[in-house]
């Protein structure tokens, strides 16, 4: 399915590319690659077992790129057998110990991500980016505000600033070009949404390398998750970003699915799953709308058929309000009116709304919206027509009274 034409982005910045080298699944980053998800786990790596499951997971939720802690020894042998039965690239992350950078090398990862803050010593990080250079694995440049290099903190007036975020990154990155290594993306991540914006604003007019967005230590949603939309959201509208992450005090496959979300929403992904609309209900609402919408959402989810559902409150501006879902279901006098395009195909009993659209939607995804269309029943159409005039009889025109308040607002600002 396509990714709607109309953007309402600026153009994406040019940033170079850089390949995480999984064996069979490479993902690019930078460069004409599409913007990638990132999620992270939240197992103990040495957990082999559960960490797969969860990459897994994290997977089928939408995450192109995985990343696990490496933070001890056990964490490092456990990457030797994650990385290999991994569907994603595996992404270490690494804090304090360079050690268990060359570690996770040992291991087989994908990519490190090293923090500034926390590795200073620049002998420590030229030997993990020579080791890096030679076995061809990219970096990760992870600023986080929250654990600055002290010095940059103390020289910017005991503040976390955008300007120290950026010199701390390309300080990092000074030490890599001394060993010839460029082979990076950064990130300069905060969970003040300003400041995040600020630094990655800055960092893009200073350097071509790709850039992972986040809002670090967002919360729990559903705060975090307007937080983290708020500062990945507002950069990639201005063609800022390569990856992103959502980071969610919550299950990761939240933050994954959160994630492919806002792309295929800003038009970046195209549609890999469903993506459920409703309407918000109303004086017309026929239905417990938010019920139907939730048994849908949970009967269709598993299926990973691409495709837009529309669950609607009446069939008298149902079908019509959304005629741009591929499939939708509209309620009225105790059914459910069952359209492809707007074009109500069959009608059902109330009950078995959820049902017609499991049904349906298998039937859009084996033989496309033509041959649903062409599937549906011969009086329909001329039903749902009966039971929406049958709706305006009953309701009349204004079932939401607007009337009365367009008559009060005249009279307010009149006065
Ligand atoms: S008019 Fe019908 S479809 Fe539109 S919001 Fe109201 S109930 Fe939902």
């Amino acid at each position: 399915m396509k990714a709607p034409e109309r953007s309402g982005r600026s153009a994406r910045r040019q940033t170079r590319q850089i390949v995480l080298p999984h064996p069979t699944n490479p993902v690019a980053v930078g460069g004409d690659a599409p913007v990638t998800v990132q999620s992270m786990t939240t197992t103990k790596t040495a957990d082999v077992d559960g960490t797969l499951q969860q990459i897994y997971a994290l997977y089928g939720a939408g995450a192109d790129i995985v990343r696990c802690t490496c933070n001890e020894r056990e964490a490092a042998e456990g990457l030797a057998q994650i990385v290999p039965r991994s569907p994603v690239p595996i992404v270490a992350d690494i804090h304090h110990q360079y050690k268990m950078a060359l570690a996770a090398l040992e291991a087989g990862v994908h990519c490190l991500r090293l923090n500034p803050g926390n590795i200073r010593k620049p002998e420590h990080i030229k030997t993990v980016a020579q080791e890096c250079k030679d076995r061809g694995v990219p970096i990760r440049i992870g600023v986080n505000g929250g654990s600055l290099d002290e010095r940059l903190y103390v020289k910017y007036g005991g503040k976390v600033t955008p300007e120290a975020m950026v010199e701390s990154a390309m300080t990092e990155l000074a030490y890599f070009d001394e060993v010839g290594f460029d082979d990076v993306k950064i990130s300069v991540k905060a969970s003040n949404v300003p400041l995040m914006i600020d630094a990655y604003r800055q960092l893009s007019e200073v350097t071509d390398h790709p850039l992972h967005l986040g809002v670090t230590e967002a919360g729990p949603p559903p705060a975090g998750l307007v937080k983290a939309t708020a500062g990945i959201a507002a950069l990639l509208a201005e063609g800022i970003g390569d990856t992103i992450r959502y980071s969610l005090t919550a299950d990761p496959v939240e933050e994954a699915r959160a994630g492919r979300q806002l792309l295929e929403a800003m038009g970046l992904r195209e549609r890999k799953g469903l993506d459920l609309i409703a309407c918000p209900s109303c004086g017309r609402a026929e239905v417990d709308v938010i019920k139907v919408a939730n048994d849908a959402q949970a009967a269709l989810e598993g299926k990973k058929i691409p495709i837009q559902v529309a669950v609607m409150g009446c069939v008298v501006n149902g079908p019509g309000e959304a005629r741009e879902a591929d499939l939708g279901i509209a309620a009225g006098r105790k059914r459910g009116h069952l359209f492809v395009k707007g074009k109500v195909v069959k009608v059902v009993p109330e009950d078995e709304m959820v049902d017609a659209l499991v049904e349906w939607a298998d039937v859009i995804a084996n033989e496309g919206i033509e041959g649903a269309l062409g599937r549906a029943d011969e009086g329909a159409a001329a039903e749902a027509d009966a039971d929406r005039a049958a709706l305006l009889d009953e309701q009349g025109a204004d079932a939401n009274a607007a009337g009365q308040k367009v008559e009060l607002i005249r009279k307010t600002t009149s006065a």
